[in-house]
């Protein structure tokens, strides 16, 4: 398989290509090229693994800390970025069918740390072609991209206080934010709190 001269040394790096980490690495160059580069974008994963992994990498390539927020609580997205330039965030959700083994061959996971050379080709044959299909396909085949305009309220010498749209709690306009439109508090906001600290 013929990989870019990039995704090759991420592979080197990790010591091997899975899917989770072609996935990682599509979607961070497709964030890359819709912001015009990674600098001043928040990444968030839903979880630890290789795809992390390739987003921190390709962070960290470009010039830019690297750090990925992987939250403790389940998230309604699997991916989360955030461009805090335009106040742009994009939120990837994976469609499974797309990004996973077939059921017979995953079913041969149980028999791969036996001694079974066969067996192994076979899933690795498999691996190798979902990593395949995972590279060919545009992004928004494989996942569900949703873009949300959002922007801090706070305005300077502003102390007052307004009220969230979402949970009703009243909420100072230092820590108010505008989502499409709707006066949000931080933890409605849909943006990682540790975010936070960076405004
Ligand atoms: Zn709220």
């Amino acid at each position: 398989m013929l990989v870019p001269i990039e995704l090759y040394s991420l592979t080197q790096r990790k010591g091997y290509l899975s899917p989770d980490l072609a996935i990682g690495w599509q979607i961070g160059k497709y964030v890359e090229g819709f912001f015009d580069g990674l600098q001043e974008v928040r990444i968030a994963a839903a979880a630890e693994g290789d795809a992390a992994f390739a987003l921190s990498y390709l962070s960290r390539e470009h010039g830019y800390p690297g750090r990925i927020t992987v939250p403790d609580t389940s998230r309604p997205w699997d991916f989360l970025f955030y461009h805090t330039i335009t106040g742009t965030v994009l939120h990837f959700t994976l469609i499974r069918k797309y990004i996973e083994l077939p059921q017979g061959l995953r079913a041969l996971e149980p028999h791969l740390a036996m001694d079974k050379p066969a067996v192994v080709k076979i899933y690795r044959t498999g691996l190798d072609l979902l990593v395949e299909s995972i590279l060919k396909r545009s992004v928004d085949s494989f996942s569900m991209i949703r873009q949300i305009r959002c922007r801090a309220l706070h305005a300077p010498g502003d102390n007052g206080t307004t009220r969230c749209c979402r949970c009703e709690r009243p909420t100072s306009v230092h820590n108010a934010w505008d989502i499409e439109g709707q006066i949000c508090c931080q933890a409605c906001s849909g943006l990682e709190p540790d975010w936070f600290t960076y405004h």
